[in-house]
C-alpha cells in the first residue's frame, strides 16, 4: 500500500511507553437509522456469560469489546504486563505513521458513506499502547490482540501484535496490518449504525451458542467493511501488487477453524465467534469487489 508522506489521522492517541496509564474517557453509544443493513435476531434461553477471553472483563462492566481474533494470543510478544518498554522501538514510528494513514483513509471513506446516508461519521480514537493500558472495556492487554471498545468508541492496538500476526499467524505484509485496523474500524461503524448496541442487548437473553452465532455475523460484517475499505483504497490508486492477497491470507489465517486446529488440534464449530477462514475471506472479498457497504448484510440468510 502506498502510504509514505500521506496525511495521517489526528485521532491517534499514542500511549506507548506509558505504564498501564489511566486515561479514562467516556462517551455515549451511537445512534441508529442507517441504511447499511443492520439486522437483529431473535434470542431465546438464558444468557450464560462471556464469549471469549477478552470479553470477560468487558461483560463484567456490561460492555462487549469486539476483537479481531478469538481468545488469547498466548505468550506472544508481551511480557507479564507490569513493565513497559520505555520508548518506541526502531521501526515502530514507521508503523505508527502507517496506522495513522490507514485510519485517515477509513475516516475519508466512512465520512463519505455516512454523508450519502444522511448521517455524520464521528471518527473513533485509535489508541496505540505497549503491553497494557486502561480502556472503557477494562484493561487492554497486548496478549488479547487488537479490539474495539464501544464504551469509549476506541480501537486499542499494541503494535507488537503485527509481529505476532507475521510470525505466529503466518500473515505478513503491510496490507494484512491495514486489514486489522479496517476491521476494527468496521466495528466502530457498527456501533454508530446501531448494530453493536442491538447485539449487546440481544445476547443478554441468548444461550452461549446463539450468542456465538450472532457474534460470527457481527465479525463477518466487520470483515466485509474492511473489504469495502480496501476497494476504496484501490479506487484512490493506492494499492500495490500483493496487497489484496495479504489481506485475504490474513483473513484465512485468523479464521476460527484455522486458529482452533492450530492451537487445540480440534475444531468445534459451535464455539466459533468470528467465522471460518472461508467465511472471513468470502466476506472480505465481497466488500472488496463491490465496494458497497449495502452488500455487507451478514444478518439475513446464510453466511
Ligand atoms: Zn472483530
Amino acid at each position: 500500500m502506498k502510504w509514505r508522506g500521506r496525511k495521517r489521522s489526528s485521532n491517534i492517541e499514542d500511549r506507548r511507553g506509558a505504564s498501564g496509564g489511566m486515561f479514562g474517557r467516556s462517551s455515549g453509544l451511537g445512534g441508529s437509522g442507517f441504511r447499511i443493513p443492520t439486522g437483529g435476531r431473535a434470542g431465546g434461553g438464558l444468557g450464560i456469560g462471556a464469549i471469549v477471553i477478552i470479553l470477560i472483563i468487558g461483560m463484567a462492566l456490561g460492555i462487549n469489546p469486539l476483537s479481531l481474533l478469538d481468545g488469547s494470543l498466548g505468550t506472544g510478544t508481551s511480557g507479564n504486563g507490569s513493565v513497559s518498554r520505555p520508548l518506541p522501538e526502531a521501526g515502530e514510528d514507521d508503523l505508527a505513521d502507517f496506522v495513522g494513514v490507514v485510519v485517515q483513509d477509513t475516516e475519508d471513506l466512512w465520512t463519505e458513506v455516512f454523508v450519502e446516508n444522511g448521517m455524520t461519521y464521528v471518527p473513533a480514537t485509535v489508541v496505540l499502547f505497549t503491553d497494557m493500558s486502561q480502556s472503557g472495556c477494562g484493561m487492554a492487554d497486548a496478549r488479547t490482540g487488537p479490539f474495539y471498545c464501544p464504551a469509549d468508541q476506541s480501537v486499542y492496538i499494541d503494535l507488537a501484535f503485527y509481529e505476532t500476526l507475521r510470525s505466529q499467524f503466518g500473515a505478513p505484509g503491510d496490507f494484512a496490518q491495514a486489514y486489522v485496523i479496517a476491521h476494527e474500524i468496521g466495528h466502530h461503524v457498527q456501533n454508530l449504525t446501531g448494530v453493536l448496541p442491538e447485539y449487546s442487548r440481544a445476547i443478554q437473553s441468548m444461550s452461549q451458542e446463539e450468542a456465538n452465532a450472532y457474534s460470527v455475523r457481527i465479525e463477518l460484517q466487520a470483515d466485509c467493511y474492511a473489504g469495502v475499505w480496501a476497494n476504496y483504497v484501490g479506487e484512490e490508486n493506492l494499492l500495490e501488487s500483493g496487497d489484496i492477497e495479504e489481506a485475504i491470507n490474513a483473513a484465512e489465517q485468523i479464521g476460527d477453524d484455522a486458529i482452533q486446529s492450530r492451537t487445540q488440534g480440534v475444531v468445534v464449530p459451535k464455539t466459533f465467534t468470528h467465522g471460518t477462514s472461508a467465511q472471513r475471506q468470502e466476506w472480505f472479498e465481497r466488500g472488496y469487489s463491490g465496494g458497497d457497504p449495502g452488500q455487507c448484510d451478514t444478518f439475513s440468510g446464510a453466511i
